[in-house]
């Protein structure tokens, strides 16, 4: 078990890529806060899976867009496994997309709040319990999109962007108290976000990924599994591209 008894929060894991972390972070052996917004059967759902596979997991419901919220939780995911946090995983995200000139101030502000000014709560009410502990991993889930552009995503492509400068910022606040802070940057992952595509949308980005098939929220956990695990402990502020080729070119 090569995250023994970790204590892990992942934001948005009641669906998708962040369901796959919770699993796969619970299967290496982490106890893991659940956190959702509204779906709150699919959280139960995670947590009684993982449960019944032996491991530990609780359902926390917060809206990390709400930063008193995002800070009430991160408190109350240590708080359930006895006042530690040795892993956190900003991934809660959604999209809104639409060219910039119809897009509307609330489309933008929805994603940046939800994207990335959550992190600024989660984070900081992390970095408060990890510098204690001297010891901690947060993995943000960003996407290639942040690194090369998508049209008709500015406020998705803005935020993404924004948390790889958060993630490589922290890590050099943090690195010597020995916490490490890293992104991970999917490509195209088949879940309810990517299904909302237009079809020729996702067939045209699908028909540039190198390995020729769309990710799963599984090929996205095994990257922040290592993240977690002691293997990782010498790398910070890097981003991992988890993409199948897309992003080459
Ligand atoms: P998804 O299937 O739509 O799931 C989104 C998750 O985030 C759900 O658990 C949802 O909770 C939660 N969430 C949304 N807004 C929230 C809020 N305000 N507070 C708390 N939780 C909230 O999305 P996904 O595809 O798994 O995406 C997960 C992350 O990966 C996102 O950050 C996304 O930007 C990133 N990403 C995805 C792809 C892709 O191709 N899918 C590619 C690159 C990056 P509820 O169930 O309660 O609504």
């Amino acid at each position: 078990m090569i995250l023994d008894r970790r204590v892990a929060l992942v934001t948005g894991g009641s669906r998708g890529i962040g369901r796959a972390i919770a699993e796969a972070l619970a299967a290496a052996g982490a106890r893991v806060a659940v956190n959702y917004r509204s779906s709150a059967a699919a959280a139960e759902e995670v947590v009684a899976g993982i449960r019944d596979r032996g491991g530990e997991a609780v359902a926390i419901q917060a809206d990390v867009a709400d930063g008193e919220q995002a800070t009430r939780l991160v408190e109350q995911a240590a708080e359930a496994f006895g006042g530690r946090l040795d892993i956190l995983v900003n991934n809660a995200g959604i999209t809104r997309d639409s060219l910039i000139l119809r897009m509307r101030p609330e489309q933008w502000d929805e994603v940046l709040d939800t994207n990335l000014r959550s992190l600024f709560f989660t984070c900081k009410a992390a970095a408060r319990v990890m510098l204690r502990q001297r010891s901690g991993r947060i993995i943000n889930i960003a996407s290639v999109v942040g690194l090369t552009g998508n049209a008709g995503q500015a406020n998705y492509v803005a935020a993404k962007a924004g948390v790889v400068g958060l993630t490589k910022a922290l890590a050099r606040e943090l690195g010597s108290r020995g916490i490490t802070v890293n992104a991970i940057a999917p490509g195209l992952i088949a879940t309810d976000m990517t299904g909302e595509l237009a079809p020729e949308h996702r067939d045209a980005l699908a028909r540039r990924i190198a390995l020729g098939r769309l990710g799963t929220p599984e090929d996205v956990a095994h990257a922040a599994v290592f993240l977690a695990s002691d293997g990782a402990a010498y790398i910070t502020g890097q981003v991992l591209v988890v993409d199948g080729g897309l992003s080459l070119g």
